[in-house]
């Protein structure tokens, strides 16, 4: 066994560290990125390889990642998640979304967490916490219990209910704080020395990239290689964009993809926007974004360690930011539930908002193909009220619609 890592590298200043040991932010308070012998992977591997890995969902991509010994991975039975055609949006073929509301958990954090949680294992570590508005948080509880592991998790007062309840059912210690999610990390934080947590924050380990960037890889082998033209994904910490375009650099140094990327446009909600505006500033860092709120409790970030990573890949890529209302986030998931039977997440419901605007903005035509991600299962959130009554002794039947 063994893998293909060489060494672990700051996004910021390149600084080296070893891997086969734990990590958190490098030095300079940014996230480490992990590196691998690209060279012996393309003289190793091949696609007809991988397209015979019998190894389930994202572990077929094990060569990519940096779990060695095959007993570490923690499972909840991943699966490759469908791409479906979405009709109602554009020209036909041209726009497709990625559901990944089919992970275990119910969202693609399943990805970012097996990995951290594996390579937690790998190091024997015991206790895991995390800030989250929900997902993350039930990702990690779910993981850390399959792994025998201690998961702490710590909430923003306004996280969802039945996300809170998921992930105290899922045997974390489940708490509310009276703040937002960087209150929470900062609590988690302190808690590395007063009670020994091992912080799996976004981006503050190294390994939920990696997991992340099985996205990128499981969307290029779906697609037979030819990745789309467009990729609209919500952003929050920006671990699935980071992942995804490091997934892509990785891909075009084995020589597996050819010149052209996909342009990748970050969408936030117009009431948590710290990337659009540093987007559109034309800044490379993102300051906290004040009184953030939005239905889109997935995209619910003021803040992100990674903000100068999302808009290098946004702008390397030749992408946009663009941030889009609640309203509109609500009434297309509606909408599209209604008319094609696909119930996307508020989160996915914005990338379609956006999508659409781009559009009609002419900053996309409508031929490109683009592809959304639909993050996490459409049953997590509230959804409308059903109004209509029916008397069992008085059935008429023209109140039904033909
Ligand atoms: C976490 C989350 C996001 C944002 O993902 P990042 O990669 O952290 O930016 C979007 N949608 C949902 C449903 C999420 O749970």
């Amino acid at each position: 066994m063994g893998t293909y890592v060489t060494h672990l590298e700051c996004s910021l200043t390149g600084k080296r560290y070893p891997a086969g040991e734990p990590h958190g932010l490098s030095d300079a308070g940014r996230p480490l990125l992990v590196r691998y012998d690209l060279e012996a992977m393309a003289a190793d591997l091949s696609k007809d390889t991988l397209a015979a890995s019998p190894a389930p969902g994202f572990w077929r991509y094990a060569d990519f990642l940096p779990v060695e010994d095959p007993t570490h991975r923690v499972s909840l039975g991943e699966v490759v998640t469908p791409i479906l055609p979405l009709r109602s949006l554009g020209k036909p073929g041209r726009v497709l979304v990625k559901d990944e509301g089919r992970l275990p958990t119910g969202s693609f954090k399943a990805r970012g967490l097996a990995l951290a949680v594996s390579m937690a294992k790998s190091f024997g570590i015991e206790h895991l916490a995390i800030p989250t508005n929900g997902n993350a948080g039930a990702a990690m509880a779910a993981y850390a219990r399959a792994a025998g592991m201690s998961a702490t998790v710590l909430c923003p007062e306004d996280t969802p209910d039945i996300n809170l309840r998921e992930i105290a059912a899922q045997g974390a210690e489940t708490w509310l704080v009276d703040g937002l999610i960087n209150d929470c990390g900062k609590i988690v934080g302190g808690g590395k020395e007063a009670v020994g947590w091992f912080d799996v924050s976004t981006l503050k380990e190294p390994y939920r990239i990696e997991g992340k960037k099985t996205m990128g890889l499981e969307l290029a082998e779906q697609m037979d290689w030819e990745l789309p033209d467009v990729i609209f994904y919500p952003t929050g910490g920006g671990t699935g964009l980071i992942g995804m375009w490091k997934a892509f650099a990785e891909l075009q140094a084995m020589g597996w993809i050819g010149e052209k990327l996909p342009r990748m446009v970050a969408v936030q909600a117009t009431g948590c926007a710290p990337i659009v505006k540093a987007w559109e500033e034309g800044e490379e860092h993102a300051p906290l974004w004040e009184n953030a709120h939005t239905v889109a409790a997935g995209i619910r970030v003021p803040i992100a360690v990674g903000d100068f990573l999302i808009l290098r890949a946004v702008r390397d890529s030749g992408g946009f930011a663009m941030a889009v209302p609640d309203d509109e986030i609500v009434a297309m998931r509606d909408r599209i539930a209604a008319e094609e039977g696909v119930l996307l997440c508020p989160e996915g419901a914005a990338t379609a908002v956006a999508y659409r605007r781009a559009l009609s903005e002419g900053l996309v035509g409508k031929d490109d193909h683009a592809l959304l991600w639909n993050c996490a299962t459409g049953l997590k959130y509230p959804l409308p009220e059903v109004t209509r009554r029916l008397s069992k002794d008085a059935v008429d039947y023209g109140v039904f619609a033909s």
